[in-house]
């Protein structure tokens, strides 16, 4: 059975994981930006890497290596730091999805908060429609407008309707697509994925 030479100490332990580089979105993908991390000096390799990787020796020394300086090390120990690195990865970019979703989904309930707080136009009767079941309104408001049933009257519920496609329209002209809490369960999704994803790296580093 081949020996390593005593000499060169292996990993005994991988400890941190980090992918300190930027990410930003292009075409609906993440993808880091080549430069913008922290370049930290190699014990192994002697360059300078943006993904640290923090272990320790066999001989209880710690060291700062890169994702690809692990050669000639145990399978485990290579197979441990791969999976690692991605979750890093991935860790680092759900940071930088999560940072963004924050941000539009505090934007949106500001421009919604801001659209509550405008003066609607009064509600006013465009339209009635004779239908074998009663008359049939349409109500405006502004550029919006909403039907009733038949011979039914302009109640509450539709006049909320109509002040809500009002706003929905003053909130649309502010850019955005979606109502706020869509934005909300985005930043709930990415939460629950990054949880996972510290989770497992947890787990990966021994
Ligand atoms: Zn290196």
């Amino acid at each position: 059975m081949a020996t390593k030479l005593p000499t060169i100490p292996t990993i005994a332990r991988i400890i941190d994981v980090r992918d300190t580089r930027d990410r930003i979105e292009i075409d609906d993908r993440w993808v880091p930006v080549p430069g913008s991390g922290d370049l930290r000096p190699c014990d192994r390799c002697c360059r300078e890497h943006e993904i640290h990787v923090d272990v320790e020796l066999s001989d209880g020394r710690r060291a700062n290596i890169g994702s690809g300086c692990a050669r000639g090390e145990s399978m485990e120990v290579q197979s441990r730091l791969k999976s690692a690195v991605s979750a890093a990865k991935t860790r680092s970019r759900l940071r930088a999805e999560l940072a963004v979703a924050k941000d539009e989904h505090a934007h949106s309930l500001a421009a919604w908060r801001e659209v509550e707080a405008l003066q609607p136009p009064s509600a006013e009767l465009l339209e009635e429609i004779p239908h074998e079941r009663g008359v049939r309104q349409v109500w405006g408001m502004g550029d919006a407008n909403v039907w009733v049933l038949p011979g039914a009257k302009f109640d509450a519920e539709r006049q909320g309707v109509l002040l809500n496609s009002w706003r929905s329209k003053r909130y649309k002209e502010r850019g955005f697509e979606r109502p706020p809490y869509s934005y909300q369960s985005r930043v709930d999704d990415l939460s629950d994925r990054l949880a996972k994803i510290e989770r497992k790296l947890g787990a990966l580093v021994f």
